[in-house]
């Protein structure tokens, strides 16, 4: 054993910890064995690694990484956010120390030329960065790995280019004659689907290192609930007992609740009213802080009224459950129990993060409560026991990936639980337990919930049977972003004379107005079958609607995305 620590200025990461030398499983070992074939022979090859949650992919990855360096060559790291997970830095920096290059997303304007400059010297033969590290000067290419590779945040949306950095990287790695290795739990649908069309290898890690089976998961119906005491409860009896036996035996708990603040909204009983952003189209967030009400979306605030400011009623009322609310919940039911709370309110310092993570590795906790920020990539021994609390959450989302989505959520949060030597055990609640992500959740079947997901999508003809582009207009005003909408439309209609494409819109955006701009958009869905490259789209785009219909000069803000990974 030997202690490892990120302790360097220009990284900017405070965290230790112990890392111990693993034997690889022969599982491990086999898939091993076919990825540094194809790096000794420069093979061109992307491989998926789908490993269940604690099977041990980054030993596959660490592995790979010390074959490329034996071939003179270099590795690019991908990793989503690498605040989140300092535990996998750690391991990185314990076997290859100062070869290892780390591009930080806080990381100085100044800072970041310096990195990128000895890279391209040469002083790093290990990169590891978010999204763009996949951009970094590297001379001798030999590995790429995307680590979560089913991650949103590997898609650029809010600047040019809307690349996705796994495209890139197979893209990169293809003019390299270098692997790929795309890891995750809880594989994006592409991947899948590119895995089906011969284009991707696949390997499937089925069992946990420790030799721990995956958690139990249980149910728990919060209608069932109501009725049995008039009220829905943030924590239901279930998960109260539960947490109680950890508290006993000083085991430790994870709660998922991804959505910060009090309450989600504040709304007066008497006349219906809500407070909305006047900025935005967006309901306002109750925190009790400063009794304030915030918007998520631009940061508006003001004062929580204590009257309707519509009917000057007084009965107002707080919905919905927040991480605020859940913590002053948890801590009225557990007296004298530690509890931490993980989000963005609580992490805002440079060391925010890893403060808490390290608070809790050490056991100067019993609860670790947050949004999604708590369900990827940790690795805590002594947590036995996860709760989620509103697992429905985003699963009606206008959005054709929101069960892909919560899934994901859903089985990395569980993933938390039992990795040490304590078997783990998962409790969710739900209004609609009869839903049907629940019924392979609960039996961690993966790929049944792919299978049944790829036929819908198949049928409505959604990615990955689809492409899509995303045409949106944002404007200070209402009917001028509707009538250039409506001309994108009509230019869209008639140009599709041999019907290769489907037009949807144009339509208000789901979240319609932002920091005063009001959003529209077009969807444009391209059988893959027809043309699978987007040719033809592409063209009329660029030579119709950029070049003669000139519309950087028209008075709205024309974005088209590509593949989009959000269609809000
Ligand atoms: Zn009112
Ligand atoms: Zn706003």
């Amino acid at each position: 054993q030997k202690k490892t620590e990120i302790q360097e200025r220009s990284i900017s990461l405070n965290y230790s910890e112990e890392v111990t030398d693993v034997d690889l499983s022969s599982e491990q070992r086999d898939i091993v064995r076919v990825i540094e074939n194809s790096l000794v022979a420069e093979r061109f090859e992307t491989f998926l690694l789908h490993g269940i949650t604690g099977s041990g992919k980054t030993q596959i990855y660490i592995e790979a990484i010390r074959k490329t360096l034996e071939l003179n060559k270099q590795a690019i790291v991908l990793i989503p956010e690498i605040v989140l997970t300092p535990q996998t830095l750690v391991r990185f920096q314990y076997y290859f120390g100062d070869q290892v290059g780390i591009i930080h997303s806080r990381l100085s304007a100044g800072e970041k030329r310096e990195m990128l400059h000895r890279i391209r010297r040469g002083d790093f033969r290990v990169v590891i960065g978010p999204r763009s590290a996949i951009f970094a000067p590297v001379s001798h290419l030999g590995l790429v790995v995307v680590d979560e590779e089913h991650e949103g945040s590997y898609k650029q949306t809010d600047a040019q280019p809307r690349y996705h950095a796994r495209d890139v990287a197979v893209l990169r790695a293809r003019l390299n004659k270098a692997v790929v290795i795309l890891g995750s739990a809880t594989p994006s649908f592409e991947s899948l689907y590119n895995v089906q069309q011969g284009l991707y290898k696949y390997f499937r890690l089925g069992k946990r290192i420790t030799q721990r089976s995956l958690p139990r998961i249980s149910l728990v119906d919060l209608r069932e609930e109501w009725k049995k005491g008039g009220s829905y409860p943030v924590v239901s009896e279930s998960l109260e007992l539960k947490l109680e036996s950890r508290l006993l035996t000083h085991e430790q708990a994870m709660i998922l609740q991804n959505r910060r603040g009090y309450s989600p909204f504040i709304m007066c009983q008497e006349c219906g009213f809500v407070s909305k952003c006047p900025e935005c189209e967006i309901t306002l967030t109750y925190h009790q802080a400063n009794h304030s009400l915030i918007c998520h979306y631009c940061g508006y605030r003001e004062k929580a009224p204590d009257v309707c400011p519509v009917c000057h009623g007084m009965d107002i009322v707080y919905r919905g459950i927040g991480t605020q609310r859940l913590e002053e919940v948890l801590n009225e039911n557990f007296a004298g129990c530690r509890i931490l709370r993980m989000d963005q309110d609580t992490t805002r310092g440079k060391h925010g993060h890893l403060n808490l993570l390290e608070k809790f590795r050490r056991g100067d906790a019993d609860i670790l409560l947050g949004t999604k920020m708590i369900a990827k990539g940790l690795d805590f021994q002594k947590v036995t026991l996860v709760g989620i609390v509103s697992a429905d959450q985003g699963l009606h989302f206008p959005d054709f990936r929101a069960s892909e989505k919560v899934f994901q959520l859903l089985t990395q949060a569980a993933g938390r639980a039992g990795r040490g030597s304590g078997s783990g055990e998962v409790v969710v609640q739900t209004f609609d337990p009869s839903h049907f992500i629940f019924k392979y959740l609960m039996t961690h079947d993966y790929q049944a919930f792919f299978e049944k997901e790829m036929a819908s999508r198949k049928s409505l003809k959604y990615p990955p049977f689809s492409r899509l582009v995303l045409i949106r207009l944002e404007g200070k005003e209402l009917p001028v972003v509707e009538q250039h909408a409506q001309a994108v439309a009509s230019f869209l209609w008639k140009a599709n004379k041999n019907r290769l494409y489907t037009v949807l819109g144009p339509a208000p955006s789901p979240i319609a107005k932002i920091q005063q701009i009001y959003r529209y958009q077009i969807l444009i869905k391209q059988d893959k079958e027809k043309d699978p490259s987007l040719n033809y789209v592409r063209h009329i785009l660029k030579e119709g609607l950029i070049r003669k219909n000139n519309i950087r000069n028209w008075p709205v803000n024309v974005i088209i995305d590509v593949d989009p990974m959000e269609i809000l």
